[in-house]
């Protein structure tokens, strides 16, 4: 069973409006049963439909609230590249790193045609990402990332301290990179206003419903007060896996991460989103002029793991203090909320999608490590398609079977 302790709202999740969808409560037959409403489970399921699966087929099954985990309490940040700066992950996939950020590329114009499609109100800001190094060894591979994107037809930038802190509207000793494909937004909205697009055509979606038994032999998902057997189970839970399914204990690791955001202030002095020190800090300005800030976590390693969202006060102060000596404009602020989220660090960084390693009629589509808004609509485009197609041409990349 997920563990039940308090976890406060972060901001988008109070300032989104919730799917309001029923519990199981009988016995249901289905073609597909996906567990888990994030954007994973969710953007799954709107490619079934779209790929032509019966909507009354097709149910959903989430333990809390849609887009109430992860999705719903990340930065709505939209990068093409990930912690591992484009010049290392070339050198270790080779062509597999053009493709991972073509897929992710993919993932930001799949999210901004459907936002725009369904009139999504996801407050979607697309002025760049800002990737500032914090040491001159960061600032060398950024500068060797600019290269190895430039030569792989990617538009990037390389920028000097001087230029890099006149965007970051602060000063930073070090230079960096910008990246134009990228952005904020806003995370739960764009979650939710879908699944209730995929409910509107007529998909069953379960909230309070968790799965805390899998028959795989039957492909049967139970939970407390019912249950549904499916010809096939998608497991769209991330960070959650283990708890469910132990033969998955060995390749996902739950990472609590922390976020805080300040009240508006009148001036958006911030327009891309910032990542730093490889991503162990990140902020934006939101459009509203909110400072959202998170990080922190390599300050308390050990401790940052498992499944309480709970936020803590040594890495709220850090990112308290962080925050305030980038813009002072914040010393006469409080944080307005403080929230903790819960990612699936997957063994070897990247997402598993497609067949269970062991089991038959389980497809796995989980493991973001981080970086989900970026990847997974996208992972779920290539999992939907297995499912209803047996292939996908990006499938080999996320082979659960990968690390047998
Ligand atoms: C603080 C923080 C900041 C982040 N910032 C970013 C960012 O800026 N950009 C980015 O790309 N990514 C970011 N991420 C990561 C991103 O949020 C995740 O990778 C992404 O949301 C994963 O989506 P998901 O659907 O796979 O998982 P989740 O959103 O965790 O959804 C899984 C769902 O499964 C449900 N579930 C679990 N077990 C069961 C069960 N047994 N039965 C039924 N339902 C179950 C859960 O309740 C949950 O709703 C961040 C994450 C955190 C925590």
């Amino acid at each position: 069973m997920i563990p039940t302790a308090p976890s406060t709202d972060s901001l988008w999740l109070d300032t989104a409006t919730q799917a309001n969808c029923p519990s199981l409560l009988a016995d249901i037959e289905a073609d597909v049963v996906i567990i888990g409403g994030g954007l994973a489970g969710v953007s799954f399921a709107w490619h079934l439909l779209e790929g032509g699966l019966n909507p009354e087929r097709l149910v959903l099954l989430e333990s809390r609230n849609i887009a109430s985990r992860a999705s719903g309490r990340n930065a709505g940040f939209l990068l093409a590249d990930f912690a591992e700066p484009y010049g290392r992950l070339k050198e270790a996939m080779g062509d597999g790193a053009a493709r991972l950020r073509h897929l992710s590329l993919r993932n930001q114009e799949w999210l901004k045609a459907t936002a725009a499609q369904l009139e999504i109100n996801w407050q979607w800001s697309p002025d760049g990402v800002l990737v500032a190094a914090a040491s001159a060894h960061e600032e060398e591979e950024y500068r060797a990332s600019v290269q190895a994107l430039t030569d792989d037809g990617f538009p990037v930038d390389f920028l000097a301290a001087d230029a890099l802190s006149e965007r970051l509207a602060s000063p930073n000793a070090f230079g960096g990179m910008f990246d134009p494909a990228g952005g904020g937004c806003h995370p739960a909205c764009f979650v939710l206003e879908l699944a209730k697009a995929c409910m509107k055509r007529g998909a069953r979606f379960f909230e309070q419903s968790e799965v805390i038994h899998l028959d795989s032999e039957s492909v049967v998902a139970q939970t407390a007060r019912g249950s549904v057997r499916a010809a096939r189970l998608v497991l769209a839970i991330n960070a959650y896996a283990p708890l469910l399914d132990d033969t998955l204990a060995s390749l996902i690791a739950p990472t609590r991460g922390q976020m805080l955001s300040f009240p508006p202030v009148a001036d958006r002095v911030l327009k891309p989103v910032v990542y730093r020190n490889h991503g162990f800090e990140y902020f934006r300005q939101d459009m509203s002029g909110r400072f959202v800030f998170g990080g922190f976590r390599q300050t308390a390693e050990a401790l940052e793991v498992g499944y309480e969202e709970t936020p803590t006060s040594d890495v709220q102060a850090g990112l308290c203090d962080f925050a305030r000596q980038l813009y002072p404009q914040l010393q006469a602020l409080e944080p307005e909320y403080r929230w903790a989220g819960t990612m699936g660090f997957s063994v070897d960084g990247m997402p598993f999608v497609g067949p269970h390693p062991h089991k038959d009629g389980i497809l796995l589509c989980l493991g973001f490590t981080g970086h989900g808004f970026g990847l997974a609509s996208e992972c779920a485009k290539v999992g939907a398609a297995l499912l209803l197609e047996g292939s996908h041409p990006d499938a080999e990349l996320f082979s659960p079977r990968r690390l047998l």
